[in-house]
């Protein structure tokens, strides 16, 4: 068998949606999992909606996700004159033909379909012009598009998710191939670019499942068998209706904004409508390589769970090495407008772990690195609150304490014995010694402990912080 060629052929026509990235990833995926080519293709025939800002923004989200093609990007309107040539061919071989009948002359037969309660389907026995008509009209220069004639047979195919699925060609309307301007409409296009890009397999969204007998019917026209196809499902919100805006974001590019990581998004859209069989969730990208299948993509919709995907980008935060992190966590800081020559790694290894997403994880870097960030926040004004008047006390016994530490005693070990040490000299539980330090120094009751936050903060700015608080 040859190796397969897969594509992702967007519209350029708006951002990058949640489901084309799925659909995107899938076609990476089976041909990483199969030694296969991943082709992608910008289908920017609608001249007024496609844009080449959308272009990049598709480019980039592909990018940011490691979605990486291995060839193209192919424009689509650059092969118009092939499109064409393809109809000019099934025009040729009798199995298309030009269809001369105005637009108001095709709603006369729609309003006629509509009187006997028929749905309108276009054909040639009934609606082709009589030669000499044509020849009028041609004779006259008046324009025509030109019609594929739908075969009356039965077209069928083995989807590699749906299974089999059959229609008839009766069914089926002599659809316009080619529009009076010369431009081909979307099943031409598709299929003429399909052919010439050698593509096996066709990975899409099940909303093409419609579109698929007339292109197979295409392909066969034009001497070829058609590629395998597999139509995806849907992605639905929790609420069970199509995702939208209503759902929140639905471009990829905000997740990142969000502080979603690249690898926990592919995890996260990799399991929407395919399975590796078994209950793996953390499937980081080489296990989502070797497990990748066509016939593990299920049927039923698939659901978008935003309280997921942050948990699972949670769980790639505690699980990847700081250098991984420093990018997209330096982004999130730009974002922030914090600035800092600090080496991030330490900073980003005490907060990491009890981060959900890049965000959260800037946003804690943020307050170690500034006073000015400080918020405190419900619980550490009940604790405070709690501690009545020991909470200043304890703090200054703290300060007390900490500054005879040097800079070269000031690590998370020795802070730690000091802390220890002011606990049992003084008979304060150690938790009311601790925990004041933290919200002296984060404003809340929850962080890294308490010797590491005091090592990241540093010595000048943590007995600062704690003199403050205690104050
Ligand atoms: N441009 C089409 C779309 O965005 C491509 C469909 C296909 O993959 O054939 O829906």
């Amino acid at each position: 068998m040859t190796a397969p060629r897969v594509r992702f052929a967007p519209s350029p026509t708006g951002y990058l949606h949640v489901g084309g990235a799925r659909t995107a990833l899938f076609n990476w995926l089976y041909a990483r999992a199969t030694g296969g080519t991943f082709v992608l293709r910008i289908e920017d025939t609608d001249k007024e909606r496609s844009t080449p800002a959308h272009t990049q923004v598709i480019l980039d989200g592909l990018s940011w996700l490691g979605v990486g093609w291995d060839e193209g990007p192919f424009f689509q309107g650059a092969y118009a004159e092939r499109h064409h040539a393809d109809a000019e061919r099934l025009l040729a071989a009798g199995r298309a033909y030009k269809d001369y009948l105005t637009a108001s002359e095709l709603d006369i037969e729609r309003a006629k379909a509509k009187a006997l309660g028929a749905p309108f389907r276009f054909e040639r026995a009934r609606h082709e012009l009589p030669a000499a008509e044509q020849a009028r009209r041609k004779t006259a220069g008046m324009p025509y598009a030109i019609r594929f004639a739908m075969p009356d047979a039965e077209i069928a195919w083995d989807d590699a998710v749906h299974g089999h699925i059959s229609w008839q060609g009766r069914d089926l309307d002599d659809f316009i191939i080619l529009r009076s301007d010369g431009s081909a409409i979307y099943n031409m296009a598709v299929v003429s670019d399909d052919i010439a890009m050698a593509i096996t397999h066709v990975i899409r969204g099940d909303d093409h499942i419609s579109n698929t007998p007339k292109q197979i019917a295409l392909y066969r026209a034009l001497g070829h068998e058609p590629p395998v196809f597999a139509h995806v499902p849907m992605i639905l919100g929790t609420d069970g209706k199509k995702l939208s805006k209503r759902h929140g974001a639905t471009a990829v590019g905000d997740y990142r904004d969000m502080g979603i990581l690249p690898a926990a998004m592919r995890n996260f859209l990799a399991l929407l409508g395919w399975s590796p069989g078994g209950n793996d969730e953390i499937l980081p990208e080489s296990d989502l390589i070797a497990r990748f299948t066509l016939e593990h993509i299920q049927k039923k919709a698939a659901v978008f769970d935003a309280a997921k995907l942050e948990w699972m980008n949670g769980q790639y935060l505690s699980m990847l090495p700081v250098l991984e992190l420093l990018a997209p966590v330096r982004r999130q800081l730009d974002l922030l407008h914090v600035q800092t020559e600090r080496d991030l790694a330490p900073l980003i290894d005490a907060v990491k772990t009890r981060s959900r997403t890049v965000t959260h994880l800037a946003e804690q870097i943020a307050v170690r690195l500034d006073a000015s960030r400080i918020v405190r926040d419900d619980k550490g004004s009940q604790f405070a609150a709690k501690l009545g008047d020991r909470f200043a006390a304890n703090l200054r016994l703290v300060h007390q304490a900490l500054s005879v530490c040097d800079a070269s005693e000031w690590n998370a070990a020795l802070l730690e014995a000091a802390l220890k040490r002011l606990a049992e000299s003084t008979g304060v539980k150690l938790g009311d010694v601790m925990q004041p330090i933290r919200v002296a120094l984060t404003g809340g009751t929850v962080s890294e402990p308490v010797p590491e936050l005091l090592a990241v903060v540093g010595r000048e700015e943590s007995l600062a912080r704690i003199g403050r608080a205690g104050g």
